[in-house]
């Protein structure tokens, strides 16, 4: 743990989390280049009287390339009860605003907002700031994120692109988004209300194949016998998550989330 000192009079502490996943290698450089830039913790000094960085959690997911720790997802906290992960609880406990490092499969840098009582002031605070956002359906309650905004703290899930691989282009790009979130994040007014921001779109295989994007933004399915299926699936520009990481799908699995940018329900 790392604990920066800050503004006294600020009631706000920042906690920057990162490597909860072990195969999730991106957050951790970025929140060292985080730590590192002075320009940045000075301004963030004024706004916390603590910033405390909590790196590299899943040491040994983070050595042997796996997600979990020892079998247990280290985003499911609240689910146990030992001593790795009480670290991580009592720093959570002294936080008021929280960002959790984590990184998707081919997707934008953007943060996930879970589509619960609190999302409307989560999108409203992307779009005020132009950050990327993608609100989902089907949140797991055990992640921190959605444990710690119970608890009425600010938090939220950062994704950077790409799982199990570094690329220093994507954590310049993911750089620039969250240095916008970091000068903002103290702004942020969470007031609970009734979701009223359309949620992300999940399009799933209809047939077995190699799914693929094509340069007109098409959805394009090979099947193994060589027959292209093409579908415009595509309405707005913004498609943000895709999963899983292989490229042939089954049928029914899902191929992409989409967020539909901006629109109400
Ligand atoms: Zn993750």
């Amino acid at each position: 743990m790392y604990v920066i000192n800050g503004n006294k009079n600020s009631p706000n502490t920042l906690l920057i989390l990162s490597g909860i996943h072990g195969n999730e290698y991106s957050p951790c450089i970025l929140s060292n280049k985080i730590c590192n830039n002075i320009e940045l913790i000075s301004e963030l000094k004024q706004h916390y009287n603590e910033i405390i960085f909590l790196s590299n959690i899943n040491k040994e997911g983070l050595i042997n390339n796996t997600r979990e720790f020892i079998n247990i997802d280290l985003n499911r906290i609240y689910q146990y009860d030992f001593s790795t992960i009480d670290n991580i609880k009592k720093a959570i406990e002294k936080s008021t605003h929280i960002i959790d490092l984590h990184s998707s499969p081919h997707c934008d840098n953007f943060i996930l907002i879970n589509n619960t009582n609190t999302a409307n002031s989560y999108v409203e605070y992307a779009i005020e700031n132009d950050i990327n956002y993608l609100i989902y359906d089907q949140y797991n309650e055990y992640t921190i994120k959605h444990q710690t905004q119970l608890q009425n703290k600010i938090s939220i899930t950062f994704e950077m692109n790409g799982i199990n691989f570094i690329s220093i282009d994507n954590i310049l790009n993911a750089e620039i988004q969250l240095n916008k979130i970091l000068k903002t994040f103290h702004t942020i007014n969470v007031v609970k209300s009734y979701p009223k921001y359309k949620s992300q779109t999940i399009i799933t295989a209809i047939e077995d194949g190699l799914h693929y994007i094509n340069e007109h933004k098409q959805l394009v399915c090979l099947t193994l016998d060589n027959i292209e299926h093409i579908y415009n699936i595509i309405v707005d520009k913004d498609f943000i998550a895709t999963y899983p990481i292989k490229s042939y799908y089954k049928k029914s699995e899902t191929i992409i989330l989409i967020q539909k940018y901006n629109q109400l329900i």
